[in-house]
């Protein structure tokens, strides 16, 4: 029997188009995918007729597929020889719990290969015509996650408030009242630009621009949900919406 393999692709931030062609052409190798809540199922028309669908979504706080079960699966697949391509949002590396996926299938043996994709902390700030970085604004940018494994440190909030970077939160609204007044406490100015975007890239975007301070009462107010992106720093003032003035942004 043939040896199977693993891919592990990414399919970008949402919008389907922003798959790589690499990603789009190993998908048409597959026999089976193991797809998450976050990717498009439109990306799926990149695989072959018959090709196995498993759906293994999980979404914060939600009933989700055990991480583990979706270890075994691939593993047991790819073990009779089949093709498996596992398609998560984003890049595959980035909060996606990819490299345990990456550690498990290597550990069973079995050829793996990690086909990156455009992760939403660039693709989503993107689309709204914000840079990360801008040599007269910042001379970098932080990806962060605002939820931590219990027993896992949180990040150092304080401390990412005196990079100086831009900084992009992943999974953060749920502690955002917590984390931006750290951030200011850190030092970092209430009046530093901020947005939050929810479902970047797709139909039924939604995103609020305004300030550290008044970011998690314009979040609540707006209702913006999950999944959703924060990004904080001088280069959200570049974006499209601050040239339109919207509710709580006040120009400098
Ligand atoms: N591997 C993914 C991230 C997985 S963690 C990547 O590289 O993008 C899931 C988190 O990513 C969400 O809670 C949210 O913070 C962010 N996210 C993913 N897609 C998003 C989108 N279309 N709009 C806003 N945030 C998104």
């Amino acid at each position: 029997m043939r040896a199977g393999r693993v891919y592990l692709i990414g399919a970008g931030p949402g919008d389907p188009e922003l798959l790589t062609l690499k990603a789009a052409r190993v998908l048409g190798e597959c026999d089976v995918v193991l797809v998450d809540a976050l990717v498009h199922r439109a990306v799926l028309g990149h695989c072959r007729r018959g090709v196995e669908v498993l759906d293994v979504g999980k979404r914060g706080g939600e009933r989700s597929t055990a991480q583990a079960r979706i270890e075994r699966l691939m593993i047991e697949r790819a073990m009779r020889g089949a093709t498996v391509g596992r398609v998560k949002g984003g890049d595959p590396g980035v909060f996606g719990r990819g490299g345990e996926e990456l550690a498990a299938v290597r550990a069973a043996g079995i050829r793996v290969e990690v086909v990156s994709g455009v992760t939403a902390g660039v693709g989503v700030p993107g689309a709204l015509g914000i840079p990360l970085t801008h040599r007269d604004l910042t001379h970098g940018v932080t990806l962060v996650t605002g939820q931590t494994r219990n027993g896992v440190r949180e990040p150092d909030w304080r401390a990412l408030a005196r990079t100086g970077t831009t900084l992009v939160v992943y999974m953060g609204l749920g502690r955002l009242p917590e984390i931006a007044t750290a951030l200011v406490a850190g030092g970092l100015p209430a009046d530093t630009p901020a947005a939050a975007i929810e479902r970047g890239t797709l139909p039924g975007e939604r995103h609020v621009v305004t300030r550290l301070g008044q970011l998690a009462a314009d979040v609540a107010a707006r209702g913006i949900a999950s999944p959703a992106l924060v990004v904080i720093g001088d280069v959200v003032r570049l974006g499209d919406d601050a040239v339109e003035t919207p509710r709580g942004w006040r120009a400098a």
